[in-house]
Parts: C-alpha cells; structure tokens; sequence
C-alpha cells in the first residue's frame, strides 16, 4: 500500500506496473470553484485506488457542508453531506454506463474528481426543515413562527366561482 495524501496528483504508474496494489488519499479542504446557488465548504475526499482483477479501480467518501438559504422562509441553512464514490479507473471493464475516471496519462486527480460528483449530486435547494411553512406571499411574515392572518382569507380565484355555487 502506497499513502498518497501528500500529493496533489495521485501518481498510478506503480499500482499499473503491478508494485503495489492499493493506493490511499486523502484530502481536505479542496475548493469549490462552481458558481451554484448552493455553496459548498469543508470539501474532503479519502479513499483509495487499488487493482480490482485485471481494472483499476477508486473507490472513497466524499463529504463537506451545503449552505444556502433555505428555499421558502431564506432563513440560512447549513447541511453536512456524505457521497459515495465507485468507479472504474481509465477504460469501463464493459460497455456498462458506469462512471469512469480517465487517468491522465498515469495520474489522477482527487480534487477534480470529487469538485465533479458534488456538482452532480448538488440538491436544487436547501430547506431549514421539511415541512417549513416559508413566509406570507402578502406580508412576508415568517410563517414557522407564527400566522399573519392574511393568507387563510385567501381563496383561490379558480374556486371562487364554485364559492358563490354553493352560497344558495
Ligand atoms: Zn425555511
Ligand atoms: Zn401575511
């Protein structure tokens, strides 16, 4: 087993020429140069590179914190996150649709690899909770703290005829 972790590119020559057999990394702190409504801090990917019969495979955790405003109310909302990552290294064993990481050459590099699957699984937005009732569309209060009183006298213009209907 060879330890990675101090190097930016992981270098596969050795594991390809059959010296080793796993490779360990492990990095923090990677950035996150997406412009996304979410962002994305605390990023860190560990795991390993190792022969899987005649493949070469990596296989890790991804994990670090979303943060964004929470889609109804905007209060902010911090949310940490785990991805498991699996894929085959270099040419796919098969035709399968399985992600596949091209080596550059002989060289991987975690920080690009990981930047890529955060992007993928990055949610569409952040809520403070499941159920958050969001704010009043008419006076903006917060609805999770209390009622306005306005938005229960709304009916829906669509029913309002149906309203008079059932008035006789
Ligand atoms: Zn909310
Ligand atoms: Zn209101």
């Amino acid at each position: 087993m060879i330890n990675q972790t101090e190097n930016k590119f992981l270098d596969i020559s050795k594991l390809l020429a059959g010296e080793t057999d796993e490779i360990v990394f492990d990095r923090s702190d990677i950035p996150f140069p997406f412009e996304e409504e979410i962002s994305v801090s605390s990023l860190h990917f560990s795991g390993r590179v190792f022969r899987f019969s005649e493949f070469v495979r990596l296989s890790g955790t991804v994990t670090g914190e979303y943060s964004a405003p929470c889609a109804r109310c905007l209060a902010p909302v911090k949310e940490p996150f785990s991805i498991a990552v699996d894929c085959a290294v270099g040419n796919a064993p098969d035709e399968s649709d399985e992600e596949t990481v091209t080596a550059d050459g002989q060289v991987i590099d975690p920080e690009s690899i990981s930047q890529e699957t955060v992007l993928i699984h990055l949610p569409l937005r952040l809520l403070c909770r499941e159920d958050c009732k969001g704010l009043c569309p008419k006076c903006g209060m917060d609805l999770n703290s209390g009622s306005c009183g306005c938005a229960q006298k709304e009916i829906d213009p669509r029913l309002a005829g149906l309203a008079d209907f059932f008035k006789d």
